[in-house]
């Protein structure tokens, strides 16, 4: 068994359909999805040695099966700066996971590489029912919540298709690069796309998958938050 059965077998085992935030990266890793990297402290002290590990400023996040929405619960501080900083975020997530859900399960913080800001975009999968596992695309924030600024296609996707979904969204022009935001790696978001449509072809059982956001620099992209459903 490879890494991505062994996660999705486990967490069958456990009775858990959405997969942790690490358990998500790990799988993204194994098909060449870029993503910041990550651990898993159990301890305050700990998170404080990964962060220098990862080198400052770093982002701390809640990994609970409970809580899905983690900045809903208060569950993410982004930018922080020293040890200390690291080992007082800890407990502040810790707290705000208890008050939001009294007996959530906490698997333990995950610290990780904050992310420059850049144009984020969004990598989505969902299952057609009459066509199997579809692709989505578009631009983060208001362009997909808002102006539902989004492209389809069923998987598995070509090259050329992926390079379309991505000058299908009205928002297009933004990845060009406007007033001080440099253009986007165009080309980096397409093999992102490609990653994602092999891996939600490779496992069906795959039912939602997200990537949001994936930050798109000059030069490649990173995904911040990956989130993984099985069916
Ligand atoms: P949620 O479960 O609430 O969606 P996220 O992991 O997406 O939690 O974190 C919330 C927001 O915090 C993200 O949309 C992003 O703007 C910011 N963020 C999260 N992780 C990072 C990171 N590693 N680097 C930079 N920004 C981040
Ligand atoms: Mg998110």
């Amino acid at each position: 068994m490879n890494k991505t059965e062994q996660i999705i077998s486990q967490a069958r085992k456990e009775g858990r359909k959405a997969l942790l935030e690490p358990e998500a990266k790990t799988i993204c890793t194994e098909y060449g999805i870029s993503v910041t990297k990550f651990k898993v402290a159990q301890t305050q002290e700990e998170a404080a040695v990964f962060a220098e590990e990862i080198g400052f400023p770093v982002v701390l996040k809640i990994v609970s099966e409970d809580i899905i929405h983690k900045s809903d619960a208060g569950g993410v501080k982004v930018n922080l700066k020293t040890k200390e900083e690291v080992k007082a975020g800890y407990s502040k997530i810790l707290d705000n996971a208890k008050k939001y859900k009294v007996d959530a399960r906490i698997a333990g913080v995950l610290v990780q590489e904050m992310a420059p800001q850049a144009t984020e975009v969004i990598i989505g999968s969902v299952k057609d029912p009459q066509f199997g596992p579809a692709i989505m695309f578009g631009l983060g924030g208001i362009f997909v919540e808002l102006l539902k600024d989004v492209t389809f296609r069923i998987a598995p996707i070509t090259e050329q298709e992926a390079a379309e979904m991505i000058r299908g969204v009205k928002a297009y022009p933004m990845l060009n690069g406007y007033r001080n935001t440099p253009p986007a790696d165009v080309d980096a978001i397409v093999s992102q796309l490609l990653a994602v449509s092999k891996l939600i072809t490779e496992h069906p059982e795959i039912k939602e998958l997200d990537l949001n956001p994936l930050m798109a620099y000059e030069k490649g992209t990173k995904t911040v938050d990956a989130r993984i459903i099985l069916e």
